[in-house]
């Protein structure tokens, strides 16, 4: 067979990719090139491919530098027991299809990965040559995420995070002996240990502010760090993930964790299921998530009525647990503190600031609130205004119907 194309290898090295979730640009720092000469700006628009929390459309050239990899992790497509074919981009290659990518408007980053060629220091220095070449050499004022080796040598992760917006180091798995069955080169402590790493550099380099006129600190990962877990490989409850997903929040000062539902892979091996989890777990994880980031929630709130340690799929995690803890509610608009609000179904974190802010000036009534919610019929339950009551409702034993999603019978054809 000849030598394939550059483009059979973006085929290849695209759709290997896709399978790595945590590659939203949210928390970059707005940057463009104008003072530098170069090109590139993370402020523009182009085809667009993921969302950042603040609602950017962002596109990013999501590819990996090889899908051969001498690591054989039982849940990955390019393990080096799996059959597929295998491709592979030179530095250079990367670095120019990254530009042309970005000259024609195409893309505002790169979001780079890699399977471990001869070893991890050799891997992660080639994903540190692409950023400092497109960087240094080339002035590129866009959004680069570096997926880091976690077995890589620190000053390789170091030098990385000088040139990337975002690094992620995947912790994969949320429990030790899954991650020890599944992929048994790799080591919970070895991840953690760089994720520690990673923090040290960004607190390192914070500004003291005590110390006006000193030059800043080189910049060290604007976006902070993130991670992946892939949820529906081994027996993990979701009440595990958000277990891990709290220690790592704590721990390493994680910008996101990302919940990628595991997809079935040909040859794979008998450990791993046949079928896709439902992709309503991953957003039932995700909105758990969001609870104890921007919400208030304990993560053992979230599941003290979850006996089998799994969210509910029929209602999202707060509306459950606010069926479970009745005795809270109602809640009053007009006088209730910013913490109680948080807590009441169908009132976002605008919502709950959109309210404090009107009712300094009026005592919110329900067609006040009914302006500023997205739907009324999930909070109207929970909350009493100067005209309105849920009376009984809260007592009632079939409150839950009235928010379950109805069976539908699938179409005949
Ligand atoms: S190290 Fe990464 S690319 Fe290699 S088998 Fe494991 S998950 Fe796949």
């Amino acid at each position: 067979m000849g030598k394939r194309t550059l483009i059979d290898r973006l085929a290849i090295l695209a759709d290997a990719a896709k399978y790595d979730a945590s590659c939203a640009s949210s928390g970059s720092a707005k940057r463009n090139s104008l003072s530098t000469n170069g090109i590139g700006s993370t402020e523009g628009m182009g085809i667009c491919h993921a969302y950042a929390p603040d609602g950017r459309c962002i596109s990013l050239l999501k590819i990996l530098m090889t899908n051969f990899c001498i690591y054989d992790c039982k849940y990955c497509i390019n393990r080096v027991s799996s059959n597929v074919e295998r491709a592979r981009f030179s530095v250079d290659e990367i670095v120019k299809l990254t530009l042309d990518f970005y000259k024609r408007n195409y893309i505002e980053g790169l979001f780079l990965s890699s399977g471990i060629i001869r070893s991890s220091n050799y891997t992660m220095d080639q994903m540190v040559e692409v950023a400092r070449k497109l960087r240094v050499e080339h002035n590129f004022g866009g959004y680069i995420h570096l997926k880091s080796i976690p077995e890589a040598d620190p000053a390789l992760i170091e030098q990385a995070g000088l040139h990337a917006d975002r690094l992620s180091i995947n912790i994969e798995l949320p429990r030790e002996a899954s991650l020890k069955s599944y992929a048994p080169e790799k080591s919970g402590a070895v991840i953690r240990s760089a994720m520690a790493n990673v923090r040290h550099g960004i607190e390192s380099r914070q500004p003291d502010r005590k110390e006006r006129g000193k030059a800043r600190p080189p910049r060290f990962i604007p976006g902070g760090q993130s991670t992946q877990m892939i949820v529906g490989a081994d027996q993990s409850s979701d009440k595990d993930i958000m277990t891990t997903s709290a220690s790592l929040y704590s721990g390493y000062k994680l910008r996101r964790v990302y919940y990628s539902a595991f997809s079935p892979i040909q040859d794979s091996s008998g450990d791993l299921p046949l079928i896709k989890p439902p992709l309503m777990r991953e957003h039932r994880l995700y909105q758990a998530d969001w609870l104890m980031r921007f919400y208030g929630f304990e993560k053992d709130e979230i599941f003290e009525a979850r006996q089998d340690g799994m969210l509910d799929l029929d209602l999202d995690p707060k509306l459950a647990w606010a069926l479970e803890r009745r005795e809270r509610f109602p809640v009053n608009v007009n006088r209730a503190t910013r913490e109680e609000l948080l807590r009441v179904p169908g009132f976002g974190t605008k919502s709950v600031n959109r309210i404090l802010a009107a009712r300094r000036h009026t005592n919110l009534r329900l067609d006040h609130i009914a302006r500023i919610v997205r739907s009324l019929k999930t909070c109207r339950d929970f909350i009493e205004t100067v005209d309105w009551h849920p009376s009984r409702a809260l007592d009632l034993v079939t409150l839950r119907d009235r928010f379950v999603p109805q069976p539908q019978q699938l179409q005949l054809l």
